[in-house]
């Protein structure tokens, strides 16, 4: 059974997920590129490390929570370059990824006795914190057995969906749908608010009716109605997944004209919402107004 687990990027999702690992009874080693990430990391109990390599080295299970695909691939193989990979280990890749790197580590890794899974999230750091993440595995029976101690630990719903990749391919069809549930909800309420209905009121009708979604039920009551804007998720690593959306729609010769259009609307250009800003910023309900036409 797994007992020590490494975390390795510890921003908004992942510093969530060591401490959520660290209350289920796992010894937790840890490394991010951030200091002051490591040092808030260190105050609860988390041995941190110089490189991800020694974090690799310590652990039996490794959990990946990085910005970009390019990271987890870097981190991986800086992993194998300083011989971290000496007994039979499992990485489970929480970061929104692609699938193609996904593949290619997990078969780099199972010609080596270690297992690789690609584990996006759902939940947003909140979820992270309270061990109830929803996860999206992509890999094989055989590790996704051996991870199941460490995704008790950080999830409250797993969702084994087929080999590797794809993980990686639900969550990004999730995200898609999220980015257009976005503008179609702020659109939704902008309409209600410029025919005389109060914002507050039109989603009281939308979330007991079929117009809802998560973003209606949670996201647009906590972090837009109320005008905070702080989900923790920012709209930079969410153009990231509209883009890797769109890049997998080509790839598979599929056509998304909504997807399009949405992705185009979602950009710093258009939106005026900068990569560092909160995404929930999108879902601006006064944003886009328009004069009103006469007759
Ligand atoms: P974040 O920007 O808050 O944190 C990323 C962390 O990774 C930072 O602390 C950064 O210093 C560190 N980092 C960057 N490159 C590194 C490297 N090479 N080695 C070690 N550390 C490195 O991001 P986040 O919101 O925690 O997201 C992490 C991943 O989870 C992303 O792939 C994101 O798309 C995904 N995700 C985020 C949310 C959310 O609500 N925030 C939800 C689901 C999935």
């Amino acid at each position: 059974m797994t007992q020590s687990v490494g975390v390795i990027g510890l921003g908004a999702m992942g510093m969530g997920m060591a401490r959520s690992l660290s209350a289920a009874g796992f010894s937790v080693a840890a490394y991010d590129l951030s200091a002051e990430a490591m040092a808030r990391a260190a105050e609860t109990g988390i041995v941190t490390h110089e490189t991800p390599a020694a974090v690799i080295a310590a652990s039996d299970a490794i959990v990946l929570s990085l910005p970009l695909a390019s990271h987890v691939e870097a981190t991986v193989e800086a992993g194998l370059a300083a011989g971290a990979f000496s007994e039979p280990k499992i990485i489970i890749d929480t970061s929104t990824s692609e699938a193609a790197v996904s593949r290619r580590l997990a078969t780099r890794l199972a010609d080596l006795g270690h297992g690789f899974l690609d584990a996006p999230v759902s939940g947003g750091p909140q979820g992270a914190a309270s061990g109830a993440l929803s996860v999206m595995l992509g890999g094989d029976e055989q590790w996704v057995a051996r991870a199941q101690p460490v995704l008790d630990a950080i999830a409250a719903k797993v969702i084994h969906v087929g080999p590797s990749g794809a993980g990686n391919i639900a969550k990004l069809v999730n995200n898609m749908l999220v980015a257009c549930h976005m503008l179609t909800t702020a659109e939704g309420l902008r309409l209600a608010e410029a025919s005389g209905l109060p914002a507050e009121d039109a989603m009281r009708v939308i979330n007991s009716a079929t117009g809802r979604s998560a973003l209606s039920e949670i996201h647009f009551p906590n972090w837009v109605l109320s005008g905070s804007f702080d989900s923790g998720f920012s709209a930079g690593l969410m153009r990231k997944d509209v883009r890797l959306a769109l890049e997998l729609a080509q790839e598979s010769g599929c056509a998304m004209p909504v997807s399009e259009l949405v992705a185009s609307l979602w950009s710093e250009e258009n939106s005026g919402v900068s990569d560092n800003q909160d995404f929930m910023l999108l879902g601006r309900v006064e944003a886009g107004t328009k004069e009103k036409t006469n007759g």
